[in-house]
């Protein structure tokens, strides 16, 4: 008795694939009988069981019926994928014609502007930027810069004190004792940051932003102050503004001057924002004390050196005619969004 490959149940295969509606389905055909325990994959089980001589033949249909399944499931499959795909772009139609959503632009924060043209006008003057720690110890806050632990000037500035000796800065000027103390003169830094302070109403903010500067060496005077910072308030608020020094006092420079210009707002006439005075106080600045070189390292004989100081959120007030500081930490875009 000769034993023959057994194929029943294989000539449904065309129809099935004919039938499959969807790629899922036509899948599920093709592991029916092409998986691993698929009918067609099943005939080379067989194959053993043949008389040698018909082996090769019988391993030539399977061959042949393995090509013939494949051909037919190719061409389904590709309709299929047509069809989905037709599907797919009509239901997802996309009317070119439409008008789009306006996109949002972002823009520069007024405090940032300002910040950025600040450091521009004095980095043209030759000043470098130095930057430090916000957190800060208490020598470089105070002790460095001629203010000692009972100095009444201590009280001048509220204080987020972290640890005894440890603080958020109250000012920028712990940057220009780091400097010092690393570089010998001639020093000519501006250093702007972020400043804490236990505060806060339309005039002030817990933290908000300084710029100081420092030049020292042999020769300044405080004439060099006076021309330095005229010509920075002159390309700050236009040429026109006037400006004055007037007496003041820092523990750290003597002698100390605040530096007023004509009220931007009025033209000098007087109004709210000047106090009726037609002036408005803007810098702080002064020589630097030779106290100061004194915990530095530096030489108060040989030393000649101006220092000054200014809130930058201050200029961004009087350069735009805002009122109330606390706008500017609002992130309010109505706001944000005039300039
Ligand atoms: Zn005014």
């Amino acid at each position: 008795m000769s034993i023959q490959l057994d194929t029943s149940g294989l000539d449904s295969f065309k129809t099935e694939i004919a039938e499959a509606s969807s790629l899922e389905e036509l899948y599920n055909v093709k592991v029916k009988y092409l998986g691993k325990k698929g009918l067609i994959s099943g005939l080379n089980k067989q194959l053993g069981k043949l008389p040698p001589e018909e082996r090769k033949d019988a391993g030539q249909r399977i061959g042949a019926l393995r090509a013939e399944f494949e051909e037919h499931h190719d061409a389904r499959e590709s309709t299929l994928k047509q069809e989905e795909k037709s599907r797919k772009l009509e239901s997802e139609f996309i009317d070119i014609t439409m008008p789009g959503v306006p996109f949002k632009g972002g823009g520069i924060h007024p405090v940032t502007r300002v910040y950025d043209e600040i450091v521009d006008i004095f980095t043209s003057m030759g000043f470098e930027v130095a930057l430090g720690p916000e957190v800060e110890s208490d020598f470089y806050n105070f002790e460095a810069l001629n203010i000692p632990k009972e100095h009444p000037a201590r009280d001048m500035q509220d204080t987020f004190y972290i640890g005894e000796e440890v603080l958020m800065r109250t000012h920028t000027s712990p940057v220009q004792v780091r400097t010092m103390l690393k570089e010998k003169p001639p020093v000519k830094i501006i250093a702007p940051g972020k400043v804490y302070r236990c505060d806060s109403d339309v005039t002030h903010t817990p933290m908000f932003h300084q710029v100081e500067g420092l030049l020292v060496d042999d020769k300044t005077t405080f004439g060099d102050l006076k021309g330095t910072l005229t010509v920075f308030i002159k390309r700050m608020f236009g040429d026109d503004v006037p400006v004055r020094f007037r007496p003041s006092f820092f523990p750290f420079t003597e002698p100390s001057a605040e530096v007023d210009m004509g009220c931007v707002i009025c033209g000098g006439k007087g109004c709210r924002v000047c106090s009726h005075t037609g002036w408005l106080e803007i810098l702080g600045s002064g020589m630097v004390d030779p106290e100061v070189y004194k915990h530095v390292g530096y030489d108060p004989e040989g030393c000649r050196g101006y220092a000054f100081g200014m809130g930058i959120e201050r200029i961004a007030m009087l350069k735009y005619g805002i009122d109330d500081l606390r706008l500017f930490f609002e992130n309010n875009l109505k706001f944000l969004k005039q300039f």
